[in-house]
């Protein structure tokens, strides 16, 4: 058998420097087409079963967030089902080191448990056999690939809810996976009442060209879609100016972006604090949705986060702000860890599919909780 490392496939992203040696094993983490980012690897190990193996990531100290690999361990999977922690992954000298010795023919590593095109698919379909559930596709990306967006509801308070601009950050669609099952459980009372008081507007994945390509943060283009709000275009991100158009048809009353965050172990939120005229009441809605979040999840927090932007300080590029500033409505975004949450970690999984997917499912206790004063 000989060791052999591939990334071609969905979501896949590495390049092979050398293999000549098992316990010198050199990698290298591609950067996002026509951009400097990069973090986010997915590769498949073969023909190494209960050989130890030591790979270097050549060149971790040029990623995105180079804070994301202080504490951090890589995840792996025989079945592409499971998601484990690599004990044996550190940062050293510049270089992430995952030390394995697979114990199967074939072997999954990843930055967080991927979640594929294919998964997305299946998750559209799968909505669909839901009763009240209708798509729409409000554009393409430049790949040609389908913007979905899911609508759920008949209530006159509009939310929406959009996920993945940062492909990399998959924790954000497992989290949808979550958000979804329960929306389209018309059996739990909370969603019977909340369908009937809101409609939902819901795009679980907006950048998927850089999904399938294995990108950090940005589409084909090279463009971050969370600093293209306002100043989008067809050529550089039609992701973010169809959902944009989408918007002005629908308006939101709340708005919730979903991502991952690479360096803090929390799961918390940022607000619109930074646009010219935050008003008393977004502060105030957006206050006790943070309350009831924590409420419904003890998984969520409110003392670690990003530090909060003075009025007029704002990114107005960054969806949130740009949709607090246009619509006048609640929107915040929210992170996820790529780590744990150190609040309550799990060596074995940190931070995981089925935490996000129930961190999704308990956002709707805490939108069901605020949204009579919206
Ligand atoms: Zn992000």
């Amino acid at each position: 058998m000989t060791l052999q490392i591939s990334a071609a496939f969905d979501s896949g992203n590495i390049e092979v420097q050398s293999l000549d040696n098992l316990q010198d094993i050199q990698l290298k983490i591609r950067k996002d087409k026509d951009s400097d980012f990069y973090q986010w690897f997915y590769f498949r190990v073969t023909g190494a079963k209960g050989q130890a193996l030591k790979m270097r990531i050549t060149n971790a100290a040029g990623a995105a967030f180079t804070g994301g690999w202080e504490d951090y361990k890589a995840v792996a999977s025989y079945d592409r089902e499971e998601w484990f922690r690599i004990p044996g992954t550190s940062y050293d000298n510049g270089e992430l080191i995952i030390e394995v010795t697979p114990e199967q023919d074939s072997l999954y590593i990843s930055y967080f448990a991927p979640y594929s095109m294919e998964r997305h698919a299946d998750l559209i379909a799968d909505c669909l056999q839901h009763e009240g559930v209708s798509l729409r596709v409000i554009g393409t990306s430049i790949e040609g690939q389908a913007m979905d967006c899911l609508t759920i509801g008949t209530g006159l308070k509009t939310f929406w809810v959009i996920a993945r601009q940062h492909p990399g950050e998959s924790m954000a669609e497992w989290w949808m996976e979550g958000f979804l099952a329960r929306l389209t459980d018309m059996d739990d009372p909370v969603i019977k009442t909340m369908r009937e008081k809101a409609t939902f507007h819901i795009i679980p994945n907006m950048n998927p060209d850089g999904s399938c390509r294995g990108h950090l943060r940005t589409n084909y283009a090279g463009s971050n879609l969370n600093r293209e709000w306002g100043v989008s275009n067809l050529e550089k991100s039609p992701e973010v100016h169809h959902t944009i158009a989408a918007m002005d048809a629908d308006k939101p009353l709340f708005c919730l972006d979903v991502h991952g965050d690479e360096a803090l172990p929390y799961n918390f939120i940022a607000g619109a604090e930074g646009i010219p005229d935050f008003t008393d009441k977004q502060a105030k809605d957006q206050a006790d949705f943070l309350t009831a979040y924590k409420k419904a999840s003890p998984d969520f927090q409110t003392e670690h986060g990003y530090p909060v932007s003075a009025p007029g300080k704002g990114n107005l590029t960054m969806c949130t702000n740009f949709t607090a500033d246009r619509y006048n409505c609640l929107s915040m975004t929210l992170e996820m860890p790529f780590k744990d949450n150190a609040n309550d970690p799990d060596a074995e999984v940190g931070w995981s599919p089925d935490r996000a997917a129930q961190l999704g499912h308990d956002a709707l206790t805490a939108m069901a909780d605020i949204v009579d004063q919206l």
